[in-house]
This record gives C-alpha cells, sequence and structure tokens, in this order.
C-alpha cells in the first residue's frame, strides 16, 4: 500500500487520506447488521478469534520471516498456501501469476464470488534481515505490519467463518497475492481480474492492509516513468564544450518542477531517483531520472502525463543549441515503468455502506480515504471494491525500523467489522 501518513490516536493510518466527515450507514442497514453481531452464530465466531489471538501473532511471525521481495514472493506463497489448506479452504492453488489463493464454497452453486485479499509481498530487497524482534508489546522487522499483518489476520478469518459454522450464499476466494508494491505494478491482482479461472465471476472485492477504523473507497493512480537522455559522452577537459545529457535532464527537471497542479483532487509529482555518468572528470553518455505522478482524478492524471511528454524534446533542444554537437546530438527515451489506475467505488454503494454499517455497530464512524492499492484494479474496472483494515496498530511502513503492535482489544474488534463485512457481502446483502 502507498503512503500517505496520517496520525490518527497516537499510530501512523499509513493508506489514509483526505478523512472526511463522521461516516454512518442509514439505520435499517446498522439495525440489520446489529442483529447479525448480536446472533449465536457470530457469538461464537468472536470466541475464534479470541482464543486464535496468540496463533495470529505466531503466523505473523513465521510469515514475516519468510522473505518476500517484489518478484521474489514464492517462498512465501508456498507457505501461505498451505496455511490456506490448513485454515479449511478448497481448491487451494498458485496460480501462475504467483498467487497462493483457496476458496470457500458457497451455498449458491455458483457465480458471483467475493474475492478476499492481503497482499504477500514487501518493498524490501532480498537480502534484508526479516527477523522479527520482540520489544515489549512490539514487533520490529521490515515488513511486519504492510502486508503481513493482513495475510494472518485473513486466516483468522476462515477458521472464525468455520468455527461459527456461517454459511454464505456466495463462495468467497481468500487470495494472498503479490506484486502489490511499487515494482509489482499490482500484477497479482491484474492476474485475478484478466486471466484467473475466477475472474468472470468476481463481482465484489475487499483487500485487507495495515489500519483501523477506515474504509478506503478511492484509488489513487499514479504513472511512473525512467526518462533517459543519451550523450556522445568525452573527456570533461579534452571534450569540453560538447552537449552533456545531464544539463538536459536538468532542463527537463527545472521544467517539470514547474507542472501546476489542484490541491483538489490531489495530484502530485516527483523526481524519485537521478543517476548516470561514469566519472567526475567524464562528460556522460547516459544519464537518467524516474519519475512518480499521482492523482485522485484521471483527467489531472492525463493532464501530468502529456506535461511530462511536452517538456522533454524543448529540454534536449535547449541543449543541443547551447553546446556543440560536433560529436553527436543529446536524445531522449521515455520508458514506463508503473501505472495504477484511478478508481473510486461510491460511498453510497452497498459495500462501503455495508462495511460502515459493521464499524457503527461497534461504535466507530469511520474514516473513508483514498489509497493506491490492489483495491484500484476493481475500482477501475468499476467492481465494488474496498480496502479494509488489518487491525494492529503498525508504523514505520516500509522503513526497516518496520513494527507492529500486539494490541488485543482494538484489533479483535476491527476483524469482527471484516468478519462482519464478508459474511454480509457474500450473502448478497
Ligand atoms: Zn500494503
Amino acid at each position: 500500500m502507498s503512503k500517505r501518513l496520517a496520525l490518527v490516536a497516537g499510530f501512523a493510518l499509513p493508506m489514509l487520506v483526505q478523512p472526511v466527515s463522521a461516516q454512518t450507514a442509514p439505520a435499517p442497514m446498522v439495525a440489520k447488521m446489529k442483529a447479525l453481531m448480536a446472533s449465536p452464530a457470530f457469538a461464537k465466531a468472536k470466541t475464534s478469534l479470541d482464543s486464535d489471538w496468540d496463533r495470529i501473532v505466531k503466523d505473523l511471525v513465521t510469515l514475516t520471516e519468510i522473505p518476500a521481495p517484489p518478484f521474489k514472493e514464492a517462498t512465501r506463497a508456498k507457505a501461505y498456501a498451505a496455511m490456506l489448506t490448513e485454515a479449511g479452504l478448497t481448491d487451494v492453488e498458485i496460480d501462475a501469476e504467483g498467487n497462493a489463493s483457496g476458496i470457500r464454497k458457497g451455498t449458491g452453486g455458483g457465480a458471483p464470488l467475493l474475492l478476499v485479499q492481503a497482499h504477500l509481498d514487501t518493498v524490501f530487497p532480498e537480502g534484508t534481515d526479516t527477523h522479527v524482534k520482540h520489544e515489549g508489546d512490539k514487533l520490529r522487522a521490515p515488513g511486519i505490519g504492510d502486508d503481513t499483518t493482513g495475510l494472518a489476520v485473513l486466516l483468522a478469518l476462515v477458521r472464525a467463518l468455520d468455527r461459527a459454522g456461517f454459511k454464505t450464499k456466495q463462495d468467497i476466494v481468500f487470495a494472498g497475492n503479490v506484486g502489490e508494491e511499487g515494482p509489482g505494478d499490482l500484477r497479482g491482482t491484474r492476474y485475478f481480474f484478466q486471466k484467473s479461472k475466477y475472474k468472470d465471476r468476481i463481482k465484489q472485492f475487499i483487500s485487507i492492509e495495515p489500519s483501523r477504523e477506515s474504509v478506503t473507497t478511492g484509488g489513487v493512480g499514479s504513472k511512473r516513468y525512467k526518462v533517459i537522455f543519451h550523450g556522445p559522452g568525452g573527456h570533461s577537459y579534452g571534450n569540453f564544450g560538447i552537449v552533456n545529457p545531464a544539463y538536459a535532464m536538468a532542463n527537463a527537471i527545472t521544467a517539470f518542477s514547474k507542472m501546476q497542479v489542484p490541491a483538489t483532487p490531489k495530484t502530485t509529482f516527483n523526481v524519485g531517483i537521478v543517476e548516470g555518468g561514469t566519472s567526475v572528470n567524464s562528460v556522460p553518455h547516459d544519464v537518467a531520472m524516474t519519475i512518480d505522478m499521482r492523482s485522485e482524478s484521471k483527467a489531472e492524471l492525463d493532464k501530468e502525463d502529456a506535461y511530462l511528454k511536452s517538456i522533454l524534446q524543448p529540454a534536449v533542444d535547449m541543449e543541443n543549441k547551447a553546446r556543440s554537437t560536433s560529436r553527436g546530438s543529446i536524445t531522449y527515451t521515455l520508458q514506463q515503468i508503473g501505472e495504477r489506475p484511478v478508481g473510486q467505488t461510491p460511498e453510497d454503494s452497498n459495500i462501503v455502506r455495508v462495511a460502515t454499517a459493521a464499524q457503527n455497530v461497534v461504535g466507530v464512524t469511520p474514516r473513508y480515504g483514498a489509497g493506491s492499492s490492489d483495491s484500484n484494479i476493481p475500482m477501475s474496472l468499476g467492481i465494488p471494491a474496498v480496502t479494509l483494515g488489518s487491525g494492529f496498530p503498525t508504523g514505520g511502513n516500509h522503513a526497516l525500523d518496520e513494527w507492529v503492535q500486539v494490541e488485543k482489544a482494538g484489533t479483535l474488534r476491527e476483524l469482527q467489522v471484516d468478519l462482519a463485512t464478508i459474511i454480509t457481502l457474500a450473502n448478497g446483502q
């Protein structure tokens, strides 16, 4: 999940942005949800979650200590598939993209299904120490919060459904998916909707990410590029006066930095990496910059894209005019390295109202917000999707000192909300 930090209730809620006014579901829906959450079956589910607490924490530690860098999630996927089987799911498999999934069959014999996901991958490269350190009530390790908490609680939700004997009309597919973080570019979720055996049946979607008391209803879109500027290169002294791709890139960065974007819908841009050259006394052959642009609005993101494309050739031309092209001219190559579609699940849609009603029953008025996560894919396709919380307080997401607080009461309350939401949606209500 991509970050915009909001400090609420003393811990970081990484995916929340633009919290809006308190959210309340229509009264009849809240009443219905209240009946479900007060039922004897739901009481059994609560007991299951409660008695599972140590196991949730144990699974969290076990999974965190299996590294899962982008494109290298296979070992964790294999372990997770075994856990999905142990939790009682059937048709457990690792698909061609690398997602681990299993199904909990409904009574309806078929078509529409609910997909519930947490992502396997972390942002950390191979070789990162993921050994979990215990510090009081905190567990610390890279990737432990985002999104290993989601993986661990998803298993507990499956067990609670079974122990409480809940039957749902629709099938529910539970999955640990690959490729959520940056370079993965949502490949696991794209696969589910474009190529998987479930692709035409997924009519509702939930992803579980580290947060609490929130319902993510918007998907912030992004476009990412690497722009490489090429030149003839030469000796810094002997060939002084020839065109230099670093100056062309500087022209481009200066122009890029002057892009005008609205505050609302929130639209941003960044040059994140600059690289290139070979030595201090060489005019470089190649330099490059890596760019990230994001917006809650497709139109604004398209404008950013057009702006970027409009400034590159003038930046190059300026350098080709400023110095000698006797050894060759500056050119550039534009490589797209990522794209996340913009999406939105309307706040008055059933899926948002159901999740809100469940929060209301436990006394919470959830915050709505936009994030950048697996939900972007179904949202962009018009398939109802929300991102819900794994409940654990977390901090330092995407940093080496990432932590999770082992706080039982609030986390279990969030899991009850997740469970009630899943049951209601899978019953087509
Ligand atoms: Zn995440």
